[in-house]
């Protein structure tokens, strides 16, 4: 347990109620916060984590908060299962759930608004939002911001749509265009995507040839992960039957002819290699943090938020204890995964709760110094290089008290069925109604 005792100080205590709390980017971390945030203010146990008091049954005041959502997505998009979505028209259809259709979502006092955040002033404490579809840009004030809006990625490691019709015609191209592929495809970058792509494709093709080709002699190279773990993903991306280049790196394509006069592609590689191709994916390109609407005096160098270990933003900046940043786009320690993104979205939750109690008390006119009681801050632990990999039917994990596991039973527990579709609906409960708790 920590504390913001010096934030929380240069809190408003006359604030607006119900508090309006605006969280920017509707994913893992982001409806975390936002699901999190509406159990505590219910009095009910938060739905990611154990009750900062220590109880099942909550005793404290419950009161009303209006959370609104921004995403430039229509729904919510289940990231992990990219590689598969863009392998199997059946499950591309499963990953993109319309914000809608998400009963956790269908509450009064949520509402999600589609478009982008272009600009946080956190001392005014208000946000430019612009709706999707039109340049019109309007103002969101808020009394707590939470950004969660992620990295971002390029096409083909993530359909570029915004919303689901649209996203199915994408990806159901590249799906048939793969699937027709005579002369292979070629999945280029044996990071952790670029693996996930090659094995969930020839998992759901097995007439392809699928071919995976890194620039090093190891796969995950950029990972800080130990050398049993990237050997072992070597071979179960060989065990998938998926072709393996190491130290094979692209050096450019050229549109050819097979020898029957069919159009393909020529791949060369800098050491001479040379082979046919009908489609190649890259799946090497660093993501950039989507932060460009934040001040530049919150972000480090590569875009990333300082936050700290309350994971409110650095302490100079205006309001800091109102802004939280939590998943993929914060600077902190581990790999970026998207179990982190809901973990931190469960603690920003818990603190917001408790400053926003404080702010209650505050504004009744009690005594600052003795309320309120007990107030349990929730801080962010170094996190350990930990990694769970999909490979096929397969999958490897490690962990630094686990140490490296692989195979089908550690694929059952970490992806479940449906490369983990379900276990993020099921623990951020997106199939309960939101009205009915
Ligand atoms: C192909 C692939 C496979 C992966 N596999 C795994 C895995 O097996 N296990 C694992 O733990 N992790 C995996 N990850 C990583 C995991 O997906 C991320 O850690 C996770 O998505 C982070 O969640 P997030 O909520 O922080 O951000 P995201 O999931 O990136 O969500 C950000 C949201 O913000 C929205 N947004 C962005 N900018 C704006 C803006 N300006 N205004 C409004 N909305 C905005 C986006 O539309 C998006 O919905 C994988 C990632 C990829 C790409």
């Amino acid at each position: 347990m920590g504390s913001i005792p010096e934030a929380s100080r240069s809190l408003n205590s006359t604030t607006t109620h119900p508090f309006r709390v605006l969280v920017a980017g509707g994913a893992y971390g982001g409806l975390s916060a936002a699901l999190n945030l509406q159990d505590l203010c219910r009095g009910l146990p938060p739905r990611c984590g154990p009750s900062p008091d220590g109880a099942g049954q909550i005793e404290r005041p419950q009161f009303a908060v209006d959370i609104t959502i921004v995403d430039e997505r229509d729904g919510y998009f289940h990231l992990i299962g990219s590689p598969l979505a863009l392998a199997s028209e059946a499950y591309t259809e499963k990953a993109w759930v319309k914000y809608n259709d998400i009963p956790a979502l269908r509450s009064p006092n949520i509402r999600v608004l589609q478009g982008s955040v272009k600009a946080v002033d956190p001392r005014q404490m208000i946000a430019t939002f612009a709706a999707h579809g039109s340049g019109e840009t309007s103002d969101l004030p808020y009394d707590y911001f939470v950004a969660a809006t992620g990295l971002r990625r390029v096409w083909p490691v993530v359909p570029q749509s915004l919303r689901r019709k649209q996203y199915l015609f994408e990806a159901g191209e590249h799906v048939r265009a793969a699937t027709a592929a005579k002369h292979g495809v070629v999945i280029v970058g044996g990071g952790a995507v670029g693996i996930e792509m090659a094995a969930e494709l020839k998992l759901l093709h097995p007439h392809l040839s699928v071919t995976l080709v890194h620039s090093r002699d190891k796969l995950l190279s950029s990972e800080p992960l130990p050398d049993e773990v990237k050997d072992r993903a070597l071979q179960l991306v060989r065990e998938a039957d998926v072709a393996v280049l190491m130290s094979h790196r692209l050096d450019r394509t050229e549109q050819t002819q097979d020898e029957h006069g069919n159009k393909c592609l020529r791949l060369h590689f800098t050491n001479g290699h040379a082979m046919l191709a009908d489609q190649v994916s890259m799946a090497v390109s660093r993501p950039v943090p989507s932060t460009a609407y934040l001040p530049s005096s919150v972000l480090d160098e590569e875009g990333y938020v300082k936050i700290q270990a309350n994971l409110t933003f650095p302490p100079n900046t205006p309001n800091a204890a109102a802004h939280f940043a939590i998943g993929d786009l914060v600077r902190w320690s581990g790999i970026k995964r998207c179990g982190a993104a809901m973990h931190m979205g469960y603690h920003a939750a818990n603190n917001m709760h408790q400053q926003m109690q404080m702010q209650l008390h505050l504004a009744a006119g009690r005594n600052a110094a003795a309320a309120p009681p007990n107030p349990k801050f929730l801080e962010l632990a170094e996190i350990p290089p930990m990694i769970g990999l999909a490979v096929g039917r397969k999958a490897v994990s490690y962990w630094p008290e686990a140490g490296v596991d692989s195979g089908e039973e550690v694929m059952r527990v970490f992806f479940g069925e449906d490369l983990g579709f379900g276990i993020c609906w099921n623990h951020l409960r997106l199939g309960i109604d939101g009205g009915k708790e």
